[in-house]
C-alpha cells in the first residue's frame, strides 16, 4: 500500500483524532509497486506514518489541500469488517436515539466525520437508503458500503447513489455518479408505474423524490426544530419561508395553526408541498403554497400590509465558502430584518443558517443587527442546532453547521 510520511510534529492533530491530513504536513509519499503514475491515485487507501515511523492510521488519498481523510486511526490497513462495523455502530446509535419506529422511518444513518466515516452521507427513507459521496475514496467504496447497509439496516431494500453534486468536480470519474446500486423488484415495479415513494417522520408522511429532489431528497436535519414549531403553532398565522417540500408547514398544521403560507422559489418544491399537505390533511382549507423569491414575496406582502404570528426562515447556505461569509452575513441581516418587520407584536420568528462557514456567534450578530435595524424588542427563546442523527465528532468541530434562533418579537 502507498505510504504517506508526515513532517516532524505534524502528527499532533492526528493523535488527537482529527481526521484530516493537509498537503502541507506531508514530507514524502512512497508509492507501492503497482503504481505507474508519479502520485497516488485519488481515492486510493494510504497508510500515514509520523516522521518517527509510527503508524498513525489509514485513509483515502485526495487531490487538494486536504490530502488524506483518515478512516481508521492506529492501524496500517482497514480491518476486513470495517464497513460493516462502522455502519452497524451508526445504526445502533439511531436505534438508541429512538429514531427507528413505525411512525419514523426517516433518519440520517451516516453523517460523515460525525460517524467516523469522512466524506460519506447516508439518509434512510423507509426502504431506501440514499448514499452521497463527498470524496473519491467513498465513491470507489460505494458498492461495499451498499452491501454493508443492506446487511446491517433491516428496513433497507434499495440503495440509491446520488453523488453528481457532491464529488470533487475536478475528479476524473468515468462511472455513473447517480443510479441504483441495489433495487428490489418491488421498487422497480413502482418506478415503472411512476408510483410515489413515501417516508414517515414523526407520524407525518412525506413524498421523497431522491431522483430529482435537492440533496438526498429531503432535509432530515430540521426534524427536531419542526417539532418545536408544532408546539408554538396553535391558533397562529404562519409563514414558512424557504419551505422546500413543506416540512415545517405540516408540523404547523398538525399543531393547530390558523393558517399556513408556504413559499419557495422552486415550483417543483411547491408541487411537492401541495402533495404532502393533501396526503396528511386532506380537509385542510387553511394552507396556501406559492412559488416566489423570498425577498420579492416579503416585499409584496408588506406592501399589502400583511403580517404573521409566526415566521420560519430556513434559507439555503448563503456562504458556501469562507470568502463568501461577509456577503452571507449581509444576506442574513437583510432577510431577517424583512421578516421581523412583518411579525405581529408578541409573535415568533424561527430563523436558521445552514452555512458551515458562518459560526453561531456571527449568525447571532447578523440577527441582532436585523432586530436593531427594525427597532423591535426581541428576546431569544431557544438556540437551535442540528439533531442527534447529524452528530459532531468532538475532534472535528468543523462538523457543526446548522444553527437557529427562536425569537419573541414585541
Ligand atoms: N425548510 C426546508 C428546507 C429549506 S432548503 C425543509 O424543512 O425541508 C432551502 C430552500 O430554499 C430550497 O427549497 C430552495 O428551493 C429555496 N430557495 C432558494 N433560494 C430561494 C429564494 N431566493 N427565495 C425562496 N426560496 C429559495
Amino acid at each position: 500500500m502507498t505510504v504517506v510520511i508526515l513532517k516532524p510534529h505534524k502528527e499532533e492533530s492526528l493523535k488527537r483524532f482529527h481526521p484530516w491530513v493537509f498537503s502541507g504536513a506531508i514530507a514524502r509519499v512512497v508509492l507501492d509497486a503497482a503504481h505507474k503514475a508519479a502520485a497516488p491515485e485519488e481515492g486510493e487507501p494510504v497508510t500515514v506514518l509520523s516522521a518517527a515511523n509510527e503508524v498513525l492510521g489509514v485513509g483515502h488519498w485526495q487531490v487538494g489541500s486536504i490530502a488524506v481523510r483518515i478512516l481508521a486511526f492506529g492501524v496500517a490497513e482497514l480491518p476486513e469488517d470495517f464497513w460493516h462495523e462502522r455502519i452497524r455502530a451508526a445504526y445502533r446509535v439511531r436505534e438508541a436515539l429512538g429514531l427507528v419506529r413505525t411512525e419514523n422511518d426517516t433518519f440520517r444513518l451516516v453523517h460523515g466525520e460525525g460517524d467516523f466515516l469522512p466524506g460519506l452521507i447516508v439518509d434512510i427513507y423507509a426502504e431506501t437508503a440514499v448514499i452521497q459521496a463527498h470524496s473519491v475514496g467513498m465513491h470507489v467504496c460505494r458498492q461495499r458500503i451498499a452491501e454493508a447497509i443492506l446487511a446491517e439496516v433491516p428496513q433497507v431494500k434499495n440503495i440509491y447513489y446520488k453523488s453528481d453534486d457532491t464529488l470533487p468536480f475536478k475528479a476524473e470519474i468515468s462511472e455513473p455518479k447517480v443510479g441504483y446500486l441495489v433495487e428490489s423488484q418491488k421498487s422497480k415495479d413502482r418506478s415503472a408505474q411512476s408510483e410515489e415513494f413515501w417516508s414517515t417522520e414523526n407520524g407525518l408522511c412525506f413524498r421523497i423524490d431522491w431522483l430529482r429532489g435537492q440533496k438526498t431528497g429531503f432535509f432530515i436535519d430540521q426534524r427536531e426544530n419542526r417539532a418545536l414549531v408544532e408546539r408554538y403553532a396553535r391558533g397562529k398565522d404562519v409563514l414558512n419561508m424557504f419551505c422546500y417540500t413543506g416540512g415545517f408547514s405540516l408540523y404547523a398544521l398538525r399543531g393547530g395553526a390558523k393558517s399556513v403560507d408556504s413559499v419557495d422559489v422552486s415550483q417543483k418544491a411547491i408541487d411537492l408541498v401541495n402533495v404532502n399537505v393533501a396526503r396528511n390533511f386532506p380537509q385542510a382549507a387553511n394552507h396556501t403554497a406559492v412559488a416566489a423569491d423570498a425577498f420579492d414575496y416579503l416585499t409584496a406582502q408588506k406592501a399589502k400590509g400583511c403580517t404573521y404570528d409566526l415566521i420560519i426562515l430556513d434559507p439555503p447556505a448563503f456562504a458556501k465558502h469562507r470568502d463568501a461569509v461577509k456577503n452571507a452575513l449581509r444576506g442574513y441581516q437583510r432577510i431577517n430584518a424583512k421578516a421581523i418587520e412583518m411579525i405581529r407584536p408578541g409573535g415568533i420568528l424561527f430563523t436558521f443558517s445552514c452555512s458551515q462557514a458562518v459560526d453561531k456567534e456571527a449568525f447571532r450578530l447578523a440577527v441582532f443587527s436585523a432586530a436593531a435595524q427594525v427597532g423591535r424588542k426581541v428576546r431569544i427563546l431557544h438556540q437551535l442546532h442540528q439533531p442527534q442523527d447529524h452528530p459532531i465528532n468532538i475532534y472535528h468541530p468543523e462538523g457543526e453547521y446548522l444553527k437557529g434562533l427562536v425569537l419573541f418579537v414585541e
